[in-house]
């Protein structure tokens, strides 16, 4: 049974996602600030946390700070924002946020976007086939292990990076659009732009150093995995 930290303090809404969470069968804990998020992610170990971008105390990108810097298994996050919190959005998910839903939003859509990052974070069974290496010049990414390497040493990637990693090096030398990214990495098209592609792809080149070249820009369309010459 997976279990889910839901950081809001709404206390309305906290109560109506325990209610509907439960009955999927979720194991829930609450934390009404940020402090005390941070606090529940240390002892309760969720395999998700539901965090709210704006917190009485400290923000919820603060918050994702603090728990990516002290948890040792790296632990799925979705943002909460309100409309109209696009940057703070962004921000969200250039911190590692792998989803984000917009208030007000249905608790079907929560839960679909819930299973997608439990399935590609591994908590949930993968579909059989996510298994083997996969490899590009220097870059190796072992699928069932769920490890990066390049030139032999390790990268720490979100499991959002992973994916979209893995999804080019399935692919390689075949332009990927935005919206096929969207649909194949992120596995929804609702709510969330293309530029999200963008502000991934940017991380998962940094994280890749030089090595992250082998992501070409395709101007206008998308992005391809060049194949060795
Ligand atoms: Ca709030």
């Amino acid at each position: 049974m997976s279990r889910i930290l839901i950081v809001e303090d709404e206390q309305d809404l906290a109560s109506l996602l325990e209610y509907n969470l439960k009955q999927e069968g979720f194991e829930i804990d609450i934390a009404r600030t940020g402090a005390a998020g941070v606090s529940r992610a240390k002892s309760f170990k969720p395999d998700l946390i539901l965090l709210d971008l704006m917190l009485p105390d400290i923000g919820g990108t603060e918050v994702a700070r603090l728990v990516r810097e002290h948890e040792g298994k790296r632990i799925p996050i979705i943002m909460v924002t309100a409309r109209g919190e696009e940057s703070d959005r962004v921000r969200g998910l250039e911190l590692g946020a792998d989803d984000y839903v917009v208030k007000p939003f249905s608790v079907k859509e929560l839960l679909l976007r819930i299973r997608n990052v439990l399935r590609r974070d591994g908590t949930e069974p993968k579909p059989a086939s996510s298994t083997g290496t996969l490899s590009a010049p220097d870059i190796v990414l072992d699928a069932d292990r769920h490890e990066v390497t390049v030139k032999g040493k390790p990268v720490v990637l979100t499991a959002l990076e992973f994916r979209l990693l893995k999804t080019f090096l399935e692919r390689p030398g075949r332009v990927q659009t935005r919206e096929t990214l969207l649909s194949d990495v992120w596995g929804i098209d609702a709510e969330i732009t293309t530029r999200t592609v963008d502000t991934h792809i940017k991380r998962l080149r940094e994280k890749l150093g030089p090595s992250g070249d082998i992501i070409e820009t395709i101007r206008g369309v998308g992005y391809k995995l060049s194949r060795p010459e």
